[in-house]
């Protein structure tokens, strides 16, 4: 029985694991992927507080930052596991958690912390091409470009960001962003404006990526004029990158019709985290936290997931030491 078992292990779970363990909760954190979640695949945090240039050099790349809050949660004493989590019976007072590979685990408490997954393009030949010139993760992939040409697709933080990348790289960076104007911070827009490296297909979306085993061209069309045209891999290099940077899809389908969310699917929390009930009482879960990008909120950073996290363990632990107070727990609903 553990007092809290956190899903997810990317910096909200982290976190969470963290403040739990620290509070002498009995922790279990399950990861079905790599620990660390979305950040392991960035190469530099520059806006994470206490990573900064300077005397002593210590910005952090994504997987460092998440290694190291992995030690400390791990020093505390909560426990890491692989584990893809496929149900949770969060209308019990004790959780069940069951796992795909049909392992189950029971707590007093529960953290969501699921974060989200790359939205596709939503074109033809995406899929077919995903690992053969299509790419969601500049870090792991920029290496097969050095001296090609790449599209980066979408005009936020992480296309343009993962774009200045990307020019250490490619001889050619070209961002393809739907609209005239980025949605990236203006710190990022700036970098970018400035690299010679970078250009930028404005109003244009992407209509099809062809290539029969590698990416071999790309059609686009100008939303404006209507103008659609193909771009084909110059001969010498005989294909080019496509990465795909257009937002995110919270991980929360498990508790769709069951916890609150909006409408593109982020749950809905109150100020310490809880959940809220779908069903339109206005009323929370009881023992139910959710933490860090999977939640509905206004800034999805290393920062607030952290934030988020360190709120839900929080709550989680004023809950059980509230609802088990001293006494045997007996399963019920909740
Ligand atoms: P995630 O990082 O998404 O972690 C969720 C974890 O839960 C994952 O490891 C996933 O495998 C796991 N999981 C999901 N479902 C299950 C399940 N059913 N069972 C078990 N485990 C599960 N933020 C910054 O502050 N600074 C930056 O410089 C920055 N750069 C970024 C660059 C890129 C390319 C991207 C994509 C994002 C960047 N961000 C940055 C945003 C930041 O990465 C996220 O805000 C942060 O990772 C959110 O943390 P999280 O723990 O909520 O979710
Ligand atoms: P995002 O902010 O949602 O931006 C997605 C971009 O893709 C937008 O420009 C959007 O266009 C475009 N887009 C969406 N769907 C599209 C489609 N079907 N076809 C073409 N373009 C499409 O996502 P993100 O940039 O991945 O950022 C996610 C979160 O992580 C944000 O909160 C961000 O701040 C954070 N993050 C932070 C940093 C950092 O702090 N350094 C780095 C990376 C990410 P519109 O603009 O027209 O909507």
């Amino acid at each position: 029985m553990y007092d809290v078992v956190v899903i997810g292990g990317g910096p909200a779970g982290l976190s969470a694991g963290l403040y739990a363990a620290r509070a002498k909760m009995n922790t279990l954190i399950l990861e079905k992927d790599k620990v660390g979640g979305q950040i392991v695949i960035t190469h530099e945090i520059a806006n994470y507080p206490g990573c900064v240039t300077g005397a002593n050099d210590n910005l952090a790349s994504g997987a460092e930052l998440v290694g190291r809050m992995k030690e400390q949660a791990l020093s505390f004493g909560a426990e890491l596991k692989k584990g893809n989590v496929v149900d949770v019976d969060i209308h019990s007072l004790i959780k069940t958690v069951t796992c795909k590979d049909g392992t189950t685990y029971e707590a007093k408490s529960v953290i969501v912390a699921t974060g989200a997954n790359p939205r596709p393009i939503g074109c033809p030949g995406e899929k077919e091409l995903a690992g053969k010139g299509v790419s969601y993760c500049a870090t792991c992939d920029a290496n097969f470009y050095v001296d090609f040409e790449v599209f980066v697709i979408g005009g936020g933080d992480s296309a343009v960001e993962e774009a200045l990348y990307l020019t250490k790289f490619a001889r050619k960076v070209t961002v393809v962003h739907r609209r005239d104007t980025l949605r990236a911070a203006k710190s990022i827009q700036e970098r970018a404006f400035q690299n010679p490296k970078i250009s930028f297909l404005w109003d244009t979306v992407v209509e099809e990526i062809k290539g029969d085993g590698l990416v071999e061209s790309i059609v686009f069309r100008n939303k404006k004029t209507g103008e659609v045209w193909e771009h084909t891999a110059d001969e010498d290099d005989g294909t080019f990158g496509v990465f795909g940077f257009v937002g995110y899809i919270p991980s929360t389908e498990m508790f769709s019709g069951q916890i609150m969310s909006t409408s593109s699917g982020y749950f809905k929390a109150d100020e310490t985290m809880k959940a809220l009930r779908a069903d339109n009482s206005g009323e929370c879960f009881d023992g139910v936290f959710v933490a860090g990008d999977c939640r509905a909120k206004s800034l999805m950073q290393v920062v607030t997931a952290a934030s988020d996290g360190a709120i839900a363990a929080t709550a989680a632990e004023k809950y059980v030491e509230e609802a088990f107070a001293g006494e045997e727990y007996t399963r019920g609903v909740a």
